[in-house]
C-alpha cells in the first residue's frame, strides 16, 4: 500500500478522501489554491502545497503543477477526486509517464467514456441497450433533423463533450429542431470547446438509474448495485437514494450485467458509474438504456456506502496499489435503504441561481442524537468560511440510512431540521419540502418530478408572519434582559422607567413591510399584535431555543441573529424575518458611515465616484458582482469621497473595505 498520497482536488471530496488515508495509515498532501489558503481540507491532510490563483485554471486545472507538488512532497500516487481533472485522460497520462500511480482508470478507458457520441458506439458493439438515436460523426444540419423525425419526438439533443447537466436541449417537435441545435451547438463550444452533438429520444417518464461498478488490476469485477438519482434540478442530482424503489432482482441483475459488459469493453480499472436512463412505461414496464459512464468516483458514492458497508475510497486505493477486489459479486448484500440530499449554496425560488456568502452559522445535525450510522455527514467546511464564486456550490452532503426507505425518509426530514445554515441563501428548506412532497414520500420517482410537485416546493412560508413576528420580538426581550443583568437603572421595559407602555416594531416579511405593537402590562404580562391577530405573548428561553406561545400557536424556535435579520428555525421550517426595532434604533441615530465594505465575496464591477466627489445617501457608489448577480453599494448618508481601495475587475473577500467616505 502506499505510504503517500497526494489529493488533486477541494473541499468536501478532498476531506472525505483524506479521512480513509488517515484511517489507513497513509500521509496525504493536499493541494490549494490562493482562496483555500485557510480551507478545511488544507488543515486536514499532513502536508499541504499551494498551487496558484484562486480560478481552477490557475490552480486546480494546473496539472503540471499538481504533478510537481506530488513528487516534491514524495507523494506516490493522486487521487484526482471528482470534477477538475478527474476525467482528464492527459493527466492519467502524465502521472504515469512521471512514475506516480493515478488513482483511477487507465487513460485508454477515460477517453472511450469521455465523448458520449464515441462511448455509444463502443457500447453498441458490447451489446448494452441505448436509447434509440443519432450518434454518428456526420453533423449537418440537416441530416440531424432528418435523423430527429426518424426517431420520432420528442427528442434530446446532447453535447457529446457534456457534462454537468449542461449542453442539453429537450425538443417537442420538428419545427423547433433548427433553433434548439443552433443553440445546444453554442453552449456547447462556450463550455467544453466541442460542438459535436448528438441525438436521442427523450425517454417518458424517465428515472436515472447507475450501477456503481469496480474492477481491478487482475480482471474481476463486481457491480454494487445502483443508487436512483431521478431527483434532478437543471439536469443535475438533487437527492440520490439506494436501492431504487421498485427494482426487481431480475432487473438489478440484467442492468448490473450491462454495467459490467460496459466496464469490460473499455478494460476498466477502478472505481466508475454507468449511468442509465430508465423508460417506465404505461403498462408499468421499465426498459433501461445506456447514457453514459462516469470514469471517477462520484458524488452520490455514499449511499452505496450506507447500503454495502463498504468504504469505496478504500477499494480505489486497494485496487490502484495493484491489490484484487476484496470481495465477489455473491458476497455483496444490499443492507436497508440510504438516501443523500445535497444542500447546496443557491436560491430554488428564483430558478436555483448558485449563491455566495459566509457561513456565519453552520450547524450540523447531531449525528450521536440518531442510531449509530444513521446519519452522516460529508463536507469541506467549516462555521465561518465562505462559499466563494470560485467553486461549486455545494455546502455539504447529509446521507441517511436506515431499515426501510420510511425510515431513512423521517432520518433524513430530521437530519435537515437540525441543519441550520446563516449567512447565504441554501436549498436545506426546500429539500425538507421535496422530501416530504406526495410523489417523493410515495417513491413515486422521475425526473420531472420536481416541476410535477412545484405547487408545494416553491414560494412555501413555513412559519408566517405571525409566529416569525413573535419570535423576534421574543428574542428582542430576551436580548435585553440578558444584557441588562440585575441592574435596576438600565431596565428598557418602557412602563417602568419611561412611562410608556406600548412599543412598536417594524419588519420586512417576504419582502413586504409589517408591523407590530407590544403593550407591557400591568401584572408584567405581554400582550402583542401582528396585523389582525392580537393576543397575549408567552415564552421562555429552553435548551433548544424559545418556547413561545402566541394566537393559538406553539412553537419552539431558535433565533439567531445576524445584523438586523433573524433566523427563526423551528421544526416546521426555517424563515428569516428583518426587525426594525424603533425604540432601539431611536437610540443610536443613523448610520455610523465612515467604512464601505463588500456585502459577499465577489467582484468589483464598477465604481460610480471618484475621491473627492460629494455624495448624498443613497446614491450609488459602486457595483459588485457575485456569481450572475450584481449588487449596488449605496451611500448611506450624505458625505465626500475620501479614497477608493480596488480597481474594477479586482477579486475581494467579505468585508473588505472597497471606499471610504467622510460623513
Ligand atoms: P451529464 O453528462 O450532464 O451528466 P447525462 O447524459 O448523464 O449528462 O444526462 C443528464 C440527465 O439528463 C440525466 O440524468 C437525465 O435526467 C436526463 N437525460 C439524459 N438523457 C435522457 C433521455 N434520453 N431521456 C430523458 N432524459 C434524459
Ligand atoms: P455525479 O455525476 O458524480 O453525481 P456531478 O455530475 O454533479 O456529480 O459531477 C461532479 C461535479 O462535482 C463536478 O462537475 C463539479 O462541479 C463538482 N465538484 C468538483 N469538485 C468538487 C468538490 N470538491 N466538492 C463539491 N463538488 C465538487
Ligand atoms: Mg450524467
Amino acid at each position: 500500500m502506499f505510504k503517500k498520497i497526494l489529493i488533486a482536488n477541494r473541499g468536501e471530496i478532498a476531506c472525505r478522501v483524506a479521512a480513509t488515508a488517515r484511517r489507513m495509515a497513509i500521509k496525504t498532501v493536499a493541494v490549494y489554491s490562493d482562496a483555500d489558503a485557510g480551507a478545511k481540507h488544507v488543515g486536514y491532510c499532513d502536508e499541504a502545497v499551494h498551487i496558484g490563483g484562486s480560478a481552477p485554471k490557475d490552480s486546480y486545472l494546473r496539472w503540471e503543477r499538481i504533478i510537481e507538488a506530488a513528487k516534491a512532497t514524495g507523494a506516490e500516487a493522486i487521487h484526482p477526486g471528482y470534477g477538475f481533472l478527474s476525467e482528464n485522460e492527459e493527466f492519467a497520462q502524465a502521472c504515469s509517464d512521471a512514475g506516480l500511480v493515478f488513482i483511477g482508470p487507465p487513460p485508454s478507458a477515460i477517453k472511450a467514456m469521455g465523448l458520449k457520441a464515441e462511448s455509444k458506439q463502443l457500447m453498441e458493439k458490447a451489446g448494452v441497450p441505448l436509447v434509440p438515436g443519432y450518434h454518428g460523426s456526420d453533423q449537418s444540419p440537416t441530416l440531424l433533423k432528418r435523423e430527429a423525425d426518424r426517431i420520432g419526438y420528442p427528442v434530446l439533443i446532447k453535447a457529446s463533450a457534456g457534462g454537468g447537466g449542461k449542453g442539453m436541449r429537450a425538443v417537442d417537435k420538428s419545427e423547433d429542431f433548427d433553433a434548439a441545435l443552433a443553440s445546444c451547438k453554442r453552449e456547447a463550444i462556450n463550455s467544453f470547446g466541442d460542438d459535436a452533438v448528438l441525438v436521442e429520444k427523450y425517454a417518458q417518464r424517465p428515472r436515472h438509474i447507475e450501477i456503481q461498478v469496480f474492477g481491478d488490476t487482475h480482471g474481476n469485477y463486481v457491480y454494487l448495485f445502483e443508487r436512483d438519482c431521478s431527483v434532478q434540478r437543471r439536469h443535475q442530482k438533487v437527492l440520490e437514494e439506494a436501492p431504487a424503489p421498485g427494482m426487481t432482482e431480475a432487473m438489478r441483475k440484467q442492468m448490473g450485467e450491462a454495467a459490467l459488459a460496459a466496464a469490460r469493453a473499455v478494460n476498466y480499472v477502478g472505481a466508475g458509474t454507468v449511468e442509465f436512463i430508465v423508460e417506465q412505461r404505461a403498462d408499468g414496464s421499465m426498459n433501461f438504456f445506456f447514457m453514459e459512464m462516469n470514469t471517477r468516483l462520484q458524488v452520490e458514492h455514499p449511499v452505496t456506502e450506507a447500503i454495502t458497508g463498504l468504504d469505496l475510497v478504500e477499494w480505489q486505493l486497494l485496487v490502484a496499489s495493484g491489490q484484487k477486489l476484496p470481495l465477489a459479486q455473491d458476497q455483496l448484500r444490499i443492507n436497508g435503504h440510504a438516501i443523500e440530499a445535497r444542500i447546496c449554496a443557491e436560491n430554488p425560488d428564483n430558478n436555483f441561481l448558485p449563491a455566495t456568502g459566509t457561513l456565519h452559522l453552520y450547524q450540523k445535525p447531531d449525528c450521536t442524537s440518531f442510531e449509530r450510522g444513521a446519519v452522516r455527514v460529508d463536507d469541506g467546511v467549516r462555521e465561518g468560511d465562505a462559499i466563494s464564486p470560485f467553486y461549486d456550490s455545494m455546502v455539504a452532503k447529509l446521507i441517511v440510512h436506515g431499515r426501510t426507505r420510511e425510515e431513512a425518509l423521517a432520518r433524513l426530514d430530521e437530519a435537515l431540521a437540525q441543519t441550520r445554515i446563516v449567512g447565504l441563501n441554501t436549498n436545506v428548506q426546500f429539500l425538507r419540502y421535496v422530501v416530504r412532497s406526495p410523489s417523493f414520500a410515495q417513491a413515486n420517482l422521475d425526473t420531472a418530478l420536481i416541476p410535477r410537485e412545484s405547487a408545494v416546493l416553491f414560494k412555501q412560508e413555513p412559519v408566517g408572519l405571525v409566529m416569525a413576528a413573535a419570535s423576534a420580538i421574543a428574542r428582542t426581550l430576551l436580548d435585553e434582559k440578558s444584557r441588562e443583568g440585575t441592574d435596576p437603572f438600565s431596565r428598557r421595559d418602557g412602563w417602568r422607567s419611561h412611562g410608556v407602555n406600548v412599543r412598536r416594531f417594524e419588519f420586512e416579511f417576504q419582502g413586504e413591510p409589517a408591523k407590530a405593537e407590544l403593550t407591557y402590562l400591568h401584572d408584567g404580562a405581554l400582550h402583542v399584535t401582528v396585523g389582525d391577530v392580537s393576543g397575549p405573548l408567552v415564552f421562555s428561553a429552553s435548551p433548544k431555543g424559545i418556547d413561545l406561545q402566541f394566537s393559538g400557536q406553539r412553537m419552539t424556535a431558535a433565533v439567531y441573529r445576524q445584523g438586523e435579520v433573524d433566523h427563526v428555525f423551528t421544526a416546521r421550517g426555517a424563515t428569516h424575518i428583518t426587525v426594525i426595532d424603533l425604540l432601539e434604533h431611536a437610540g443610536h441615530g443613523p448610520a455610523e458611515g465612515g467604512r464601505l465594505t463588500a456585502p459577499m465575496p465577489g467582484k468589483v464591477v464598477s465604481f460610480a465616484v471618484k475621491a473627492g466627489d460629494k455624495v448624498s445617501k443613497g446614491q450609488a457608489l459602486a457595483v459588485m458582482e457575485a456569481m450572475k448577480m450584481e449588487h449596488t453599494i449605496a451611500a448611506p448618508a450624505d458625505g465626500t469621497v475620501l479614497e477608493i481601495l480596488y480597481a474594477p475587475g479586482d477579486q475581494v473577500a467579505e468585508g473588505a473595505e472597497l471606499l471610504k467616505i467622510e460623513v
